[in-house]
């Protein structure tokens, strides 16, 4: 039960887009609850969304802005970033500039940043942390339906009779999506298969685990799809909805499902499982994403789904479960180097003159994609990029290779940094810190894995001089010479001006639309329910694909001819071991909230290392040693702890901790910078390392 006093809002960690219910206490405090009536957890929350009140307080916050380690006021910062930024565009074109954001933003933060920087600044040098996240997922749903359309919801995870889980700790990452699937099971009796190298808490109750070797997932997909057609499971329709069957059937069928190095048994199981069940869902996440081979995995998944039609129908289909709180809403805004807005195509004339048009950008829009993660953390190294403005992420410790990342914007001649502390690894290498309003103090919209679109309420003030990030970058724009295009008084302005710009993708036919958003005014905006996209005013269909149509020009979706490539690093005798990392149940990315709860650090409160038994035995380490990993990037120490979790060769750590650790723990410092082709995202599961005691 709610009551008047309660605000609604939404958890700032997973994808899962929690509804909570805040209640202040008159002290700068809050109750958090789950949201009974939010479609996304009826009520449930997770260890940490349970937690959030315990995080809040301004202890340790950055209260103002600081110029050269020196408190400065708004004006004076504002003011220096505008100028630098300018001054390096003037001397060294648009290209030399770059924003580096967060899927911790709001939409409207992202809408901001994104038409600045593509619109005004004419650059498409924007990229977010999301694509350390599902960039992968974006290629692979371009590649087969023409957009980034995700056709799954979490009432499919209700209908399924068999829920795949490929790469996905659902039960610590997506918990109360989980929660939610084992309700289902029970009432049901849906079975659950899970696709991992490493044997994790979602296993437990299981009806299969496949430990399949690692980034194998193509291999295995496509002797499923091979198996679909040998068992004459492929869709009568087919040739009316999908172009590509031949050739990705001629690629499966040379394609080697040995690498997998699964059992023949086992494999039957799975497959018969699969073709045996039509209510099928296939959930993936960062085993898939985060791979030299993503895009490819992701559209292995979605071929077996085309093939036969288990996709757009009720209890079925191809279903990406996303990390980040607003990732969802980072796509949907153009907030990656190689979107535009709203589902629109940068590399597409009309699409550009539209979007030019109607933002009335004083340059033209870029043509190409701009530097993706890693290309422009690159390009910083290499002294292209002359200003770098970094949103609320912490790229010395998250990005792979994170030592020369972390040399790379030490050596930026101007970097700013907007966060909610100056304490990070990132925000201690800035020239300017900008102090940013947090979860709780500021106000818009995030969209969830299931393009649920909720609001984010204000319950708190923002301590000293923090401000949303929208108005930040507002108000630079302005200070850069567009003081009309940037001129909005509120949140909500900004999302009505979203909304007519996603009218304009509509009329090109894209999947993006909430036109009927477009008029609301401030109590309407403000009242906004979790509401599912499209919402175009006209009879919107329950789901994409039922109607067989796709976005391809013909209509069609594309089944594509794959081929299990390899993870990039091999190992060798002197890096023999190959390196997993993950997320914990109670850890948020590097901890910068979730550290101020003390009963989350209670589950795993230090950096570790799982190894395998035998492996321990190898290297004589004796229950709890410390060990030092090293990679051809960087060197790490961790205490080891020894389960048969993982399999003998592999080993796994945790994402979360930072330079602060003593000794470090930073495991993105092992990770090679090799990342997929197409997307763009890095390879942060298959690193190769050595273990030796400390
Ligand atoms: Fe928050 Fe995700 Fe937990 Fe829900 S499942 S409470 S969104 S962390």
């Amino acid at each position: 039960m709610s009551t008047p006093c309660d605000i609604r809002s939404t958890c700032p960690y997973c994808g899962v887009g929690c509804g909570v219910l805040l209640s202040p206490d008159g002290a700068g405090g809050l109750a958090v609850r789950g949201d009974p009536e939010h479609p996304a957890n009826h009520g449930r929350l997770c260890s940490k969304g349970t937690a959030l009140g315990e995080t809040l307080g301004s202890d340790g916050r950055l209260l103002t802005p600081r110029i050269g380690g020196q408190t400065a006021d708004w004006d004076t910062a504002l003011n220096l970033v505008a100028g630098k930024f300018t001054d390096a565009i003037a001397e060294h074109g648009p290209d030399s500039v770059a924003f580096y954001v967060s899927g911790q933003l709001l939409t409207e933060d992202y809408y901001v940043a994104n038409k600045l920087m593509k619109g005004f600044i004419g650059s498409a040098n924007i990229d977010t942390n999301s694509r350390l996240c599902m960039s992968s997922t974006v290629a692979g749903h371009k590649r087969a339906f023409g957009t980034d359309t995700v056709p799954g919801t979490y009432e499919d995870l209700d209908q399924a009779d068999l829920v795949v889980l490929v790469g996905s700790n659902l039960a610590w990452c997506h918990p109360v999506l989980h929660q939610r699937l084992l309700a289902a099971r029970q009432r049901r009796g849906t079975r659950i298969v899970v696709i991992d190298p490493r044997r994790t808490a979602t296993c437990d109750g299981a009806d299969l685990h496949l430990a399949l070797a690692p980034g194998s997932d193509v291999a295995l997909f496509n002797h499923l799809l091979a198996e679909i057609d040998r068992t004459g499971h492929v869709s009568t329709d087919l040739a009316a909805t999908v172009t590509g069957f031949e050739a990705a059937l001629a690629a499966a069928l040379a394609d080697d499902v040995g690498v997998t190095g699964l059992n023949p048994d086992d494999l039957a199981t799975f497959c018969k499982l699969w073709i045996g069940t039509e209510r099928v869902v296939t959930v993936f996440s960062q085993g898939v994403n985060q791979s030299s081979s993503g895009s490819d995995k992701v559209n292995a998944i979605l071929n077996c789904h085309l093939a036969t039609g288990r996709i757009g129908k009720p209890g079925m289909g191809p279903f990406s479960v996303t990390g980040q709180p607003n990732a969802m809403g980072g796509r949907e805004v153009g907030g990656l180097a190689n979107m535009l807005a709203c589902h629109l195509d940068l590399e597409n004339t009309s699409h550009r003159a539209a979007v030019s048009g109607f933002w009335d950008a004083p340059v033209p829009l870029p043509d190409a994609p701009g530097l993706k993660a890693v290309d422009m953390f690159r390009a910083v190294g290499d002294g292209r990029i002359k200003a770098l403005w970094i949103v609320h992420t912490n790229p010395a410790v998250t990005m792979p290779d994170a030592d020369a990342v972390a040399d790379a914007i030490a050596a930026c001649p101007f970097v700013v940094v907007s966060d909610i502390t100056g304490d990070t690894d990132t925000a201690r290498l800035a020239d300017v810190l900008l102090p940013a309003a947090c979860w709780a103090e500021k106000s818009g919209t995030v969209t969830n894995s299931d393009r649920t679109i909720s609001r984010q309420r204000a319950a708190l003030p923002a301590p000293g001089a923090a401000r949303p990030d929208w108005r930040i970058m507002a108000q630079v724009a302005q200070r850069m010479g567009w003081r009309d295009a940037f001129d909005w008084q509120s949140e909500a302005e900004i999302f009505r001006e979203y909304a007519r710009l996603s009218a304009v993708a509509a009329s090109f036919g894209r999947d993006f639309d909430i036109s009927a958003l477009a008029d609301l005014d401030e109590p309407g905006y403000g009242a906004l329910p979790p509401t599912r996209w499209p919402v175009t005013g006209r009879d919107d269909a329950e789901r994409f694909f039922a109607d067989g149509r796709y976005f391809h020009p013909d209509g069609k979706a594309r089944m594509l001819p794959l081929t299990h490539r390899a993870p990039a690093a091999r190992t060798s005798p002197k890096y023999p071991f190959r390196l997993n990392t993950g997320r914990i149940r109670d850890q948020w990315h590097t901890m910068t909230r979730t550290a101020r709860a003390p009963r989350l650090s209670a589950h795993l409160g230090e950096p570790f290392l799982d190894i395998h038994p035998d492996d321990a035995a190898d290297l004589n380490l004796i229950p709890g040693a410390l060990v030092t990993v090293a990679s051809p990037t960087g060197r790490t120490i961790f205490r080891a702890r020894q389960t048969d979790a993982v399999a003998p060769g592999q080993v796994f750590a945790p994402i979360h901790w930072t330079g602060d650790t003593a000794p470090s723990a930073r495991v993105d410092t092992l990770i090679p910078a090799a990342y997929d082709p197409v997307s763009g995202q890095p390879e942060s599961k298959a690193a190769v390392v050595s273990v030796t005691p400390f």
